[in-house]
């Protein structure tokens, strides 16, 4: 009798907090976030017991089986593994470069692009300077043919939003060996995605375009390039030696760790509301900002629901992607098979933008969410969010826009986030506690907000 009577109160007190107003649930949320919150302590172990987690490396085994068994802890209805097939690449032990004008000679800092074919030995040749991509067609081959071609463009300056800035410069990273070696460059090294000034190599990904031969492809710290910028302009033929051992592996089968709270609403329950970040990193740094912090915020939000005694109408999983730094086959894999399996898939949520102070949401949603969304977000005032934007979503959550255009990014303030993005400085020291915790609970409440929202 005594065990029914503790039921039927449990049943009574989580069916109350249901029935709160918005703005009470709201301030549960961050009170279990704030001052219970656990996503501090479990950034730390994953970045600093596990470390960085490449797709196809023994780390990001670990990873996954860490996530598992987080999730299956925090009171999730099932927790499954969906196998994905990712590709497994090595920086190897050697990421060394140096130059040497007629009048000076020095180091420079520099870290293989992901994905990048090894120097096979030292590489020696002249280096030419270009900013943009169209430069090298003007060029031509009579004058690229067996340089390194150094890619200097800055991220701009002027653009606010620091994410536009690194999409503005990215096509360096992404295509500047492919472009070069059409013109039979021999070599290339772009300058590091970063406003930051410092010597740190940012890496990232970058991909070699069918029917060219690929060349060896690095980032340069930015006060390198700028150095390198100085010596050619003083001698053109200044040269630069690099020498780097990557190796690329057969391609692994790894897995997305999926975690699930099943929705308690006869109608709607099977209705997907998905939460993510991805579980991948580079392997340099620890992951912590990208995305070590999504990761623990998504974990997080779904134990702070479980916490509060929250019901949700709708199925809420949390999925920890994986290969999103290069591939994105996590996200591709999870959308296909949501797909097959005739899944409905009502919303979806992603923190992949670090784990700095909370602005607000982007969205992809049409306009009668937008508007209610835009009127509830007044509710959050308090915590410091203000933002719902028109904008991208995210990475791995993308492939579900067939599926549901209700998607939305979480958007902390991003002024910090490419200081430390894909390099050694993506520690766990540089994320503060306050800041991550408040993400997990901003997270939350909207994943809450649209459990209540959607039909
Ligand atoms: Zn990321």
């Amino acid at each position: 009798m005594r065990q029914v009577i503790t039921l039927l109160l449990c049943f009574f007190s989580t069916a109350q907090v249901s029935a709160q107003p918005d703005s009470l649930l709201v301030s549960k949320l961050y009170e279990e976030a704030l001052g219970r919150g656990e996503c501090y302590e479990n950034l730390r172990v994953l970045c600093k017991d596990i470390g960085h987690r490449l797709s196809g490396s023994e780390s990001l085994v670990t990873a996954i089986s860490w996530g598992e068994h987080l999730l299956a802890s925090y009171g999730a209805d099932e927790v499954e593994l969906q196998r994905v097939n990712v590709p497994h690449w090595s920086r190897g032990t050697k990421a060394q470069a140096t130059f040497k004008s007629k009048k000076e000679e020095g180091l420079l800092r520099i870290t293989a692009l992901g994905g990048s074919v090894p120097t096979e030995g030292m590489l020696t040749a002249q280096v030419i300077e270009v900013k943009r991509l169209e430069e090298l067609e003007k060029l031509g081959e009579s004058q690229i043919k067996g340089k390194i071609v150094l890619f200097n463009r800055a991220m701009d300056p002027l653009m606010i939003n620091t994410g536009s800035a690194y999409g503005g410069a990215f096509d360096q990273r992404s295509d500047g060996a492919s472009t070069a070696a059409k013109y039979g460059a021999v070599g290339v090294l772009v300058r590091s995605l970063t406003h930051a000034l410092d010597t740190f190599p940012h890496t990232g990904s970058m991909t070699y375009r069918e029917g060219v031969s690929p060349i060896p492809a690095a980032a340069i710290s930015t006060v390198d390039a700028d150095r390198l910028h100085q010596s050619i302009q003083a001698d053109p033929t200044t040269q630069v030696s690099m020498d780097m051992d990557c190796i690329k592996y057969e391609n692994r089968d790894q897995a997305n760790v999926i975690a699930t709270l099943r929705g308690n609403d006869k109608q709607t329950g099977e209705h997907v509301i998905v939460l993510g970040g991805h579980l991948d990193s580079w392997d340099i740094g620890e992951g912590a900002h990208d995305d070590g912090a999504g990761i623990v915020h998504v974990i997080e939000a779904l134990r702070i629901m479980k916490a509060i005694g929250y019901q949700p109408r709708h199925t809420i999983r949390v999925v920890l992607y994986i290969n999103e730094e290069n591939g994105n086959h996590g996200g591709i894999t999870y959308a296909e098979q949501a797909e097959k399996n005739k899944e409905t898939h009502i919303a979806a949520i992603e923190s992949d933008s670090g784990g700095f102070t909370p602005r607000g949401y982007n969205t992809e949603c049409g306009d009668t969410l937008y508007h209610a969304l835009t009127a509830w977000i007044e509710n959050l005032e308090m915590y410091g969010i203000h933002q719902v934007k028109r904008g991208w979503s995210g990475v791995d959550i993308r492939p579900l826009k067939p599926q549901t255009t209700n998607l939305f990014g979480f958007i902390p303030d991003g002024q910090r986030y490419f200081d430390y993005h894909h390099s050694n400085r993506d520690v766990f020291e540089n994320v503060n506690k306050r800041e991550l915790e408040l993400g997990a609970a901003s997270i939350a409440a909207l994943a809450i907000y649209l459990d209540n929202y959607l039909p």
